[in-house]
């Protein structure tokens, strides 16, 4: 059977309904996402061997034969070990995987597969430690094995077997112009694919990287330049005149604005009566005030008679700024409203009629506002909170839920000038560079992770003292589960220890809205003492009487993200820490937390860092897709993005047929898509 790649998966030789279930858990419905669901690493090893010719920890490829399943053990600091007994034909020996309980659904006693997996030699005897499967047709054919990124119930040989189905069946158009291709001796984009996920070689997979990455960068600055363009084009934006009540607002606001804020205000008011659409970017450190600078501004636009929206990348700052917005403004008889996905339906439906009607005239809400049947009586400003991600997609959706709207970024992550220019391409700058007054220092240290009980007996004398603690707790990439449980271990075990006394809870992502707001509430009203999470609070949160913020596992972290991070703190009068808890292996670490113990000032940290290592450093651990990039590290690929920047902005003025097409096509195809490597 021929697959298209929007061909569901279900069309896919060997995929049933629960492994259709799984995929699309993991966010992968078509063959499309599938063949963009790339091998995190390759492993070069092409000989099978039996277990009696490893060494410990020896990386083999084995074949198998499945003898037991075994009960599932939980050990001390809770945990789970799978075992599953397997025979090489010659010896019996065990498997164990830690922390990954659905992998014995995965196996049927006397099956026969090929395991990849690291040996290790366990009180005298050989183990083989958390394995994948790889799959027998691959081994035969070439010298490298791919590792793809895995969740719950899907293992390595599922996703190899799959999308080698269907690279079998499927050539890949091309989808670049000959000239560019010829001109950066790109390898084509069927053998960039294929490649990827089945190198037959070093050099084959450097080739792929390269097309893919260009590719990626490539559709990004298109995108980017032509939302500008798109914008620029005709100068029709709504002119909002200084509204007569913006003075009354001024003496009403709860502070004196800082020198920088009152800057920003200004040239964004300047921007907003111009009769060009604003689209401009608020770049300022944590805490620097972004908030009231949005305020004031959606405040103009609706005293214009338009509505406002602000979008915040997380449910919890959209509450926050909900908050906030509404206190602020309470003496001028606004309608504010959020829409967000903890509300039910009924709610939804009915904060959806008003705003149709212009009943609301500020909404604040999350990425749920950017839903097609989200729609405006007359949108005049929009602005989005976005943090570290680059996510024109969202601000072109939001641009055409009105005419001509004001566009407003803020962000906290300072991008340096040189990217900056590349990645927001389509807009103005302003930056808030001054903290408001008697802000202070936040005093940071760190500690080696084997000396952690100190941070935590700190943490007891704060909380004596009538202050609250944070204890962060990093995402790890390739196995959500696997972090979730090492904040729940970290639970028990901290609040068994050190924390006996005092209410603790956890915060994470994969909690269902209602559940996380509650908790931040109670955390607000100081109710709970220690808030155990994953970065889910990195986004403006705050709690002015949280004076201690640990974080665990520091060296995982970009140090922008541990700088945002620690702004959690530092936010009411009293003295505030951070102890950053690290795994010291490298003088390259030490290094990094050492600038974080020397500097509070975010533009400083970022440059610093960037000097020693890339951008997926700097802006911690990606979420795949989060930022739309699969392959690419804006910092480290900076002379891909030059050069695609370039060449995106040579397509755009090209009038050879070809050239139009190409444009055409792959705009049309990155609508539907929210990542900028598209195909037919
Ligand atoms: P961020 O830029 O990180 O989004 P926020 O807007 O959340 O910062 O502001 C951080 C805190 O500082 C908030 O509690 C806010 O009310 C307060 N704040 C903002 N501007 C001022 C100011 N000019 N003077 C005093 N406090 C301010
Ligand atoms: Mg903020």
């Amino acid at each position: 059977m021929k697959l298209d790649v929007s061909s569901e998966l279900s069309s896919i030789k060997g995929i049933g309904e629960k492994t259709k279930q799984n995929f699309n858990l993991f966010g992968i419905f078509n063959v499309m996402d599938l063949l963009l669901h790339f091998p995190r690493s390759y492993e070069n090893i092409s000989k099978p061997k039996q277990i009696s010719e490893a060494v410990d920890n020896e990386k083999i490829l084995i074949h198998v034969q499945v003898i037991d399943i075994c009960r599932d053990v939980r050990t001390q600091n809770n945990k789970v070990i799978t075992t599953i007994v397997f025979s090489d034909g010659e010896t019996e020996f065990k498997a164990k995987w830690f922390n990954q309980p659905y992998m014995k659904n995965k196996f049927e006693i006397d099956k026969e597969i090929t395991l990849l997996g690291m040996v290790k030699l366990y009180r005298n005897e050989k183990i083989l430690s958390n394995p994948v499967e790889v799959i027998k047709e691959s081994i035969s054919s070439k010298k490298i094995n791919s590792i793809y990124p895995l969740r719950s119930g899907i293992t390595n040989g599922i996703i190899s077997k799959s999308i080698n189905t269907i690279l079998e069946t499927t050539i890949i158009a091309e989808n670049l112009p000959k000239w560019l291709i010829d001109k950066y001796k790109l390898c084509s984009l069927n053998d960039a694919i294929k490649d990827i996920h089945n190198p037959t070689s070093s050099a084959g997979l450097i080739a792929a990287k390269r097309r893919l990455k260009f590719q990626e960068l490539f559709t990004y600055s298109l995108k980017v330049l032509m939302l500008k363009d798109y914008i620029n084009k005709d100068n029709n934006g709504i002119s909002f005149f200084i509204a007569k009540e913006m003075q009354e607002l001024k003496e009403n606001l709860p502070f004196l604005l800082t020198g920088a804020q009152s800057r920003v205000v200004r040239e964004i008011l300047l921007d907003q009566k111009k009769k060009v659409s604003m689209n401009r970017l608020v770049q300022g450190d944590v805490g620097s005030g972004k908030t009231m600078v949005a305020i004031i501004s959606m405040f103009n636009v609706v005293k214009n008679g338009y509505q406002a929206a602000l979008m915040a990348p997380t449910e919890i700052l959209a509450f926050q700024h909900l908050e906030e917005v509404t206190k602020v403004l309470k003496n001028f008889d606004l309608r504010i409203a959020i829409l967000s996905g903890s509300l039910t339906a009924k709610e939804k439906k009915l904060v959806k009629e008003r705003l149709k009607l212009g009943e609301i005239d500020i909404l604040i809400g999350t990425h749920a506002m950017l839903e097609d049947n989200v729609e405006f009586s007359n949108l005049g400003m929009v602005v989005t909170d976005e943090q570290h991600r680059f996510g024109v997609m969202q601000r072109s959706k939001l641009f055409n839920k009105g005419n001509n709207v004001d566009i407003l970024v803020m962000t906290a992550t300072p991008i340096p000038r040189t990217l900056a220019l590349y990645l927001y391409g389509d807009l103005e700058v302003s930056i808030i560079d001054e903290l408001p007054p008697g802000r202070q220092k936040i005093d940071t240290s760190y500690i080696n992770k084997n000396q952690k009980s100190k941070a935590y007996l700190f943490a007891l004398e704060e909380i004596r003292k009538g202050h609250q603690v944070y204890i962060v707790c990093p995402l790890v990439e390739e196995s959500e589960e696997l972090s979730i449980t090492s904040v729940e271990e970290n639970y028990k075990v901290l609040k068994e220890e050190y924390f006996k006394d005092y209410t603790v809870e956890i915060l994470h992502g994969k909690m269902p809205p209602k559940v996380k707001n509650d908790i931040m509430n109670r955390f607000k009203a100081e109710e709970i003492k220690v808030l155990i999470s994953t970065t889910v609070i990195e986004v403006g949160v705050n709690v002015p009487n949280a004076s201690l913020m640990i974080i665990e596992n520091a060296e995982r972290f970009g140090l922008a993200q541990l700088h945002q991070l620690r702004g959690r703190v530092g936010r009411g009068s009293s003295k505030s820490y951070c102890i950053l808890l690290a795994d010291i292996k490298s003088t390259v670490t030490k290094k990094r937390m050492e600038i974080m113990q020397k500097s509070n000032d975010g533009f400083y940290i970022s440059e610093e860092d960037l000097k020693i290592r890339g951008s997926g450093e700097i802006f911690g651990y990606r979420q795949s897709g989060e930022d739309g990039f699969i392959l690419s590290d804006i910092v480290q690929d900076v002379n891909i993005l030059k050069i695609a920047n370039q060449e995106a902005k040579a397509l755009l003025k090209s009038n050879l047929q070809e050239d139009i097409r190409v444009k055409d096509e792959i705009m049309n195809k990155i609508q539907r898509s929210s990542k900028y490597i598209c195909f037919n």
